[in-house]
C-alpha cells in the first residue's frame, strides 16, 4: 500500500482544480484546496470531502501564512498543485490594455512563482523529495487571437516548470505541467453550450473530434505526481485531443 500524501491544490474551488482534488482523494491522499474565493473553496471542499485555506497566491506574505496553517492543520505538504489561474483577459496585442495584461501576469506568473518558491523551500528542508505539477495550457505553444495574454503566462508556466525542474532534481523533487486544450468546466460549457458556434469552432480544431472534460485532464496530473512518474521531470504534458498536432 502507498502511503498517503498531502496534496495542496491552488484554484482548487475551480471547475479543473475540484476535479484534480477528486481524483487525488478516490487514490487515497489528503487534499487541501486553496483559493482567494473564501465561499466557494468552502463549499466545494465540504462537498467533496476536502479541507480548505484561504490565499491569494499574488501574495508571497498570505502564501507563506497559508503553508503554515496547512502544515500545522494537516501535515506538510507533499504534492502542489498550482492550479490558480485567470483566463478572462481577452484583447488584441493592439488593444490590450497593459493593467489587464498585468492583472493575468501577477497570478499565472507570479503566483505559481509564489507558490513553487515556498513549497520547494519546505520541499527540501524536510528532506524527503516531493511532486510539483502546474497546470499550463496548450495556448502557451499554439497562438488563438485574442488570447495572448493569457498564453504568454502560460508559455511562461511551462518556464517555470523547467526551471524549477533541473533545480530542484537533486533534491527528489520533480516539476511537470501538464498543458490542457479548452476542458469543458461547467463555467466554460455555459459560455460555449452544445451546438453553440464557438463550441463547434473549437472542436473543429481538435482531431479526436471534443473538447476535454475535467475527467481526462486529473488523471494525467495524478500520475505525475506519483511514483509511477519517478523519472519524469520538467515536461509540459499537452492533454488537447491532439490540437497541437494541427
Ligand atoms: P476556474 O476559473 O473555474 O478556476 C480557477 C480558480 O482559481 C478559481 O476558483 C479562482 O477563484 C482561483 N483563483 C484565481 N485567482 C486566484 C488567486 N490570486 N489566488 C488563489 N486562487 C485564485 O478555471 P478553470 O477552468 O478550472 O482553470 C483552472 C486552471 O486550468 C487555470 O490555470 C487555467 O488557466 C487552466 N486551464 C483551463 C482551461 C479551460 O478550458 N478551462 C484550459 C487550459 C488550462
Amino acid at each position: 500500500m502507498t502511503e498517503s500524501r498531502t496534496v495542496l491544490i491552488t484554484g482548487g474551488a475551480g471547475g479543473i482544480g475540484r476535479g484534480i482534488a477528486a481524483a487525488f482523494l478516490e487514490a487515497g491522499d489528503r487534499v487541501v484546496l486553496a483559493d482567494v474565493d473564501e465561499a466557494s473553496v468552502t463549499s466545494a471542499a465540504a462537498e467533496i470531502g476536502a479541507a480548505a485555506v484561504v490565499v491569494d497566491i499574488k501574495d508571497a506574505a498570505a502564501v507563506a501564512r497559508c503553508l503554515e496553517q496547512v502544515e500545522r492543520e494537516h501535515g506538510a505538504v507533499d504534492v502542489l498543485v498550482n492550479n490558480a489561474g485567470i483566463l478572462s483577459v481577452h484583447g488584441s496585442v493592439t488593444e490590450l490594455d497593459a493593467d489587464a495584461y498585468r492583472s493575468i501576469i501577477d497570478v499565472n506568473i507570479v503566483g505559481t512563482f509564489n507558490m513553487t518558491q515556498a513549497v520547494a523551500k519546505r520541499l527540501i528542508a524536510r528532506g524527503r523529495g516531493g511532486a510539483i505539477v502546474n497546470i499550463s495550457s496548450i495556448g502557451g505553444r499554439q497562438p488563438t487571437p485574442g488570447m495572448g495574454a493569457y498564453e504568454s503566462s502560460k508559455a511562461a508556466v511551462d518556464s517555470i516548470t523547467r526551471w524549477a525542474a533541473i533545480e530542484l532534481a537533486g533534491n527528489g523533487i520533480r516539476v511537470n505541467a501538464v498543458a490542457p486544450g479548452p476542458v469543458l468546466t461547467p463555467m466554460l460549457a455555459m459560455g460555449m453550450p452544445e451546438g453553440s458556434p464557438a463550441r463547434a469552432a473549437w472542436t473543429s480544431r481538435i482531431p479526436l473530434g471534443k473538447l476535454a472534460d475535467v475527467d481526462d485532464i486529473a488523471p494525467a496530473v495524478v500520475f505525475l505526481a506519483g511514483a509511477s512518474a519517478g523519472h519524469i521531470t520538467g515536461v509540459s504534458l499537452a492533454v488537447d485531443g491532439g490540437q497541437l498536432l494541427t
